[in-house]
């Protein structure tokens, strides 16, 4: 391809909403312009990368015996009313009427298009087990879409769905899609991290999310994740699913008496800590959340976070957020308390549930909210001055150094970006859409589920993320738009030219995917813009071309050599090969 005819236009500028490198560098190197909010346009560089990523991904799915199909975008409500999803999914999905006020969705995932698949075509035992999958666009009304293409409204996945007879059969088809998915990153150059995940609320279900690690790279704050690790045992899991061990800690606060104190304006732990002059890990925070719309109180040691994904779970809810002044001004008139924020308790609340983590269990003598503003009960204990509540889980936020469950090892944290996600789901779908098939003893038997997806587009970006320097992109060889870009310094020598042409024609003729900037530019601009695109090889034919030389440059290390241009096209044959 000729720069000269190629569509790119390369900017000078970070565009203003990017704040993470992928989002400034793929808009500034010409790979995508944004159409609306969360919505972007693939420019042809762009689709050239997404293509190779999504031909990764079809070798290796397919080598681990899956097959592809394509299901529509649009799907149209009663599969979704049928699985119960209709309800519950929120406002992520993107809703709609055709013309028959027949209400329909744009697809964010697509379990329930496949269960009705199966469940129309799949009658026996004899055709299982089955990997089904597609490369499609999804959309999903992403209530904070940013960071350009990591997390976009419409966006480009990967879904595969594998059906088995029993959980013995969806051990292997996860195994196998495990093994692909390591594959999958590998070849796209990107090292990427297996760690256990939130399943939601299905008991007993198991999920790995794989992480690109981005935390090596202090200017890049793209992982939207936490995770959780142990250097010693190899433990790993997202914080929304991370348990830990805890370091050992005085609970007792040492009060001789239960006492009311006057605390004023001691509305936060750290105030109320200093003003008592007790460490924070004697006092039993009461948090107010909103857990589908029903109130519920959690109880957590001073000095420890709550993490709403296990707390949601707790309660197999779909949707939580913490209480507003107002929804707490409620429960306390409903309570018969007038309390604001910071000085609620468990004792005497009304039409609330109420869930302790268990940090709180062992506190003695200990500091707690009475629903009275300004004042605390110190020197409170379980069973005398406050009933502990019967609900009691592990819903806190791990912390780093906290030791690890298995191993007792001190945890770590580092950020990901999720590029991939595989998932136990096993009857969910099959049951609540009742698709089933006939087992060796003719029984009809629920399909057991999994689901694997990989973001193709956030992929992309994640390599960016990964690879790059000041300069721009540095692509993966593997996914690189392509691999080497011709640059004939002067376009008005007529030697530099020619020579660079002739390499180029070599160079095509071998199949290479290469491109030449014939343009009549400025050599700094061509430069620039090579290393700002990111291809991973450049050939510059300059001044030494009197010598026979040209300079052989390999931008991920920046390496420089200067050798023949027969030399420079035969070195890029050798790395086709
Ligand atoms: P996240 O927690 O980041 O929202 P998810 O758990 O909702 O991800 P899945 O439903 O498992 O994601 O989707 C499979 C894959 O699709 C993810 O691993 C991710 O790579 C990609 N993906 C999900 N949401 C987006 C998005 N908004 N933009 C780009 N890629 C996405
Ligand atoms: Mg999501």
């Amino acid at each position: 391809m000729r720069m000269s005819k190629l569509f790119v236009q390369t900017l000078r500028e970070n565009p203003a909403d990017a704040e993470v490198i992928s989002h400034k560098l793929l808009v500034r190197a010409g790979y995508i312009r944004k159409l609306a909010n969360g919505i972007y346009n693939y420019l042809p560089l762009m689709w050239r990368v997404l293509k190779k990523i999504e031909n990764i991904v079809r070798e290796e799915m397919d080598r681990a015996g899956a097959q592809e199909l394509l299901m529509p975008f649009v799907q149209p409500s009663e599969l979704w009313k049928e699985s119960g999803r209709w309800d519950v999914y929120g406002k992520e999905l993107m809703r709609m009427k055709d013309r028959h006020e027949r209400e329909m969705c744009l697809g964010p995932t697509h379990e329930e298009v496949i269960t009705a698949i199966a469940r129309e075509g799949i009658r026996s035992y004899k055709q299982l087990p089955v990997n089904l999958y597609q490369i499609q666009s999804k959309f999903r009304d992403e209530i904070r879409p940013r960071f350009g293409l990591l997390r976009g409204r419409e966006f480009i996945m990967k879904d595969a769905y594998s059906f088995d007879v029993d959980e013995k059969g969806l051990d292997k088809s996860y195994e196998i899609m495990a093994e692909a998915y390591k594959k999958i990153f590998e070849r796209c150059g990107l090292e990427t991290k297996m760690v256990q995940s939130d399943s939601g609320a299905i008991g007993g279900s198991v999920s790995h999310e794989f992480m690109v690690l981005v935390n090596e790279n202090s200017e890049t704050n793209a992982g939207e994740n936490d995770v959780f690790y142990c250097p010693k045992c190899g433990y790993s899991a997202n914080s929304n699913h991370a348990v830990s061990k805890l370091n050992p800690v005085n609970t007792d606060g040492g009060f001789e008496k239960a006492e009311i104190k006057d605390t004023p304006k001691c509305g936060s732990i750290t105030e109320l800590a200093e003003y008592l002059k007790v460490p924070s890990c004697v006092i039993c925070k009461c948090l107010i959340y909103v857990i589908d719309g029903k109130y519920v109180a959690a109880l957590i040691r001073g000095d420890r976070t709550v993490e709403e994904t296990k707390l949601m779970n707790a309660f197999n809810g779909n949707e939580i957020r913490i209480a507003g002044n107002d929804e707490i001004e409620e429960i306390m008139t409903n309570s018969g308390y007038s309390a604001v924020a910071g000085f609620i308790g468990p004792k005497g609340l009304k039409g609330i549930e109420i869930i302790a983590d268990e940090t709180v269990v062992p506190l003695k003598n200990f500091v707690i909210g009475i629903n009275e503003t300004d004042k605390h009960l110190t020197g409170a204990n379980w069973g005398k001055d406050v009933d502990l509540p019967s609900k009691i889980c592990d819903i806190r936020l791990v912390e780093e150094n906290d030791l690890c469950p298995q191993c007792s090892e001190k945890l770590k944290v580092t950020k990901g970006i999720e590029v991939g996600n595989i998932f136990k789901l096993g009857m969910k779908y099959s049951k609540s859409m009742n698709a089933v098939f006939s087992d060796k003893d003719g029984q009809e038997k629920p399909f057991i589920m999994g689901c694997y997806g990989i973001g193709i587009s956030r992929t992309a970006a994640a390599a960016v993320e990964r690879h790059h320097d000041e300069h721009g992109i540095i692509w993966p060889q593997s996914i690189a738009p392509y691999l080497v870009t011709i640059v004939p310094v002067s376009d008005q020598d007529e030697q530099q030219m020619k020579i660079a042409e002739e390499i180029y024609q070599k160079l095509l003729e071998a199949k290479v995917e290469v491109l030449i900037d014939d343009r009549s530019e400025r050599a700094g601009v061509k430069l620039k813009d090579a290393d700002l695109i990111g291809i991973p090889y450049r050939i510059t034919v300059g001044k030494t071309i009197k010598d026979n030389l040209v300079e052989f440059k390999t931008r991920s290390t920046g390496e420089i050599e200067f050798i023949t241009p027969e030399q420079a096209a035969e070195k890029i044959k050798k790395i086709i090969l």
